[in-house]
């Protein structure tokens, strides 16, 4: 295991392997530059929703950018993180983690402070929102377009949950599910 503070010393050739680090929180102050919180405020990309980190983003997403002085001591940050400790305080020793889900979203009223076994309870609920939608693994032959289409066909009285099960080759238990938007509730 790596000392969790090596993850400031990583440069931008190195942070791919550094993804491990990804989540490992540091107790050191996040300390920026005016200059470095100006070009912070110039790589995101403010909406109503979320403010999305135009800058350099590692292999798992997270915004990533440079403090520190570039010559003596240049850390490598995640871009949340920073935006934590420049709006609301210094995370210190915990984790600064995402309320909406979007890694390279960094506005301060998306994040919050959790400790590592919040960070677990988090990543087991998504884990477990994800095997919710991998039971509809079974309707995995459908794209939002046959959805859509499936949808209308039932909803005009053209076919009947058999009748589009048997054409889009699911069950007649998946099909259902894909009607009622118990799965494919995106579409
Ligand atoms: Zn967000």
């Amino acid at each position: 295991m790596k000392d969790a503070n090596s993850i400031h010393t990583i440069n931008m050739n190195q942070a791919n392997t550094s993804i491990a680090l990804a989540s490992v929180a540091s107790n050191r102050e996040l300390l920026p530059s005016e200059d470095q919180i100006l070009k912070f405020w110039q790589r995101v990309k403010k909406s109503d929703e979320c403010w999305e980190w135009q800058g350099y983003r590692d292999k798992s997403g997270y915004g990533r950018t440079q403090i520190g002085n570039w010559r003596v001591n240049p850390h490598l940050v995640m871009a949340h993180r920073l935006s934590f400790a420049i709006n609301i305080q210094q995370p210190g020793s915990f984790l600064v983690l995402h309320k909406c889900d979007n890694r390279c979203c960094v506005n301060p009223d998306h994040l919050f402070l959790g400790d590592q076994q919040e960070n677990i309870r988090d990543m087991d609920m998504k884990q477990r929102r994800a095997s919710a939608d991998g039971e509809r693994a079974g309707s995995a032959k459908m794209t939002n377009e046959k959805v859509l289409e499936a949808r209308k066909l039932y909803a005009d009285g053209g076919l009947t949950i058999t009748g589009l099960a048997i054409k889009y080759g699911l069950s007649k238990h998946c099909m259902g599910k894909v009607l009622r938007r118990k799965s494919w509730k995106h579409v």
